[in-house]
């Protein structure tokens, strides 16, 4: 199986490198040709605004777009996930473009103005009972979630893990330590595409 990792900006080798650990091939998508043959992409962290403006340039926007009006599973980190999003509060920056598809609504930086990065342990059920140790980096504050997202994870009593159908995103990093769970988690959501198309994850 392979699930692509956007290479523009962000922890690109940490990603493919949990992948590879899990023995899932993981090449760097840049370009709409490499979706091909993809069970799933991964959308590191970054600047949202600057990965939105070089994705749309590219034409992975669009292309991504398209693949995801069939169900195509993507996982959203951080910057990643403020591209899912289909609200953002206040200004996106200086780009217009973001992808959407996940019925959220983020406010960027939020966690950022008290405290720039902090590390935090996350109860998440249905990865088992040991908490999730993630980094939080400038991170977006899921502020409202639609009817059809499934909060996996919280911090304090916001949503921090979020699911929709074929689409995962969390506030935080998981890459930058060595749990695999939420990788295997979503490598799971690929496989069943893969094996049984968009219909087996449809919320
Ligand atoms: N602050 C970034 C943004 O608004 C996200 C930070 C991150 O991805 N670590 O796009």
């Amino acid at each position: 199986m392979r699930i692509g990792v956007l290479a523009i900006q962000g922890d690109v080798r940490e990603h493919r490198r949990h992948l590879e650990r899990l023995g899932v091939d993981a090449p760097e998508v840049r370009r709409p040709a490499e979706l091909s043959g993809l069970a799933g992409l991964i959308m590191p962290g970054g600047e949202s605004s600057t990965i939105g403006m070089l994705m749309t340039e590219s034409g992975l926007l669009a292309a991504l777009r398209a693949r995801m009006a069939e169900g195509f599973p993507v996982y959203g980190t951080c910057a990643g996930m403020i591209l899912l999003a289909n609200r953002v509060e206040g200004s996106r920056g200086t780009s217009l473009s973001w992808i959407g598809g996940l019925d959220v609504t983020v406010a960027r930086n939020a966690y950022g103005r008290q405290v720039q990065s902090f590390e935090a342990d996350i109860p998440v059920s249905v990865l088992g009972e040991a908490p999730v140790h993630v980094v939080f980096i400038r991170a977006p504050r899921i502020v409202t979630a639609g009817p059809a997202v499934h909060v996996l994870g919280r911090l304090d009593d916001e949503a921090v893990l979020v699911e929709q159908g074929p689409l995962l995103a969390s506030s935080f990093h998981p890459e930058l330590t060595d749990d695999l769970r939420i990788h295997r988690y979503f490598s799971a959501k690929a496989q069943r595409f893969l094996q049984d198309g968009a219909a087996s994850l449809a919320t």
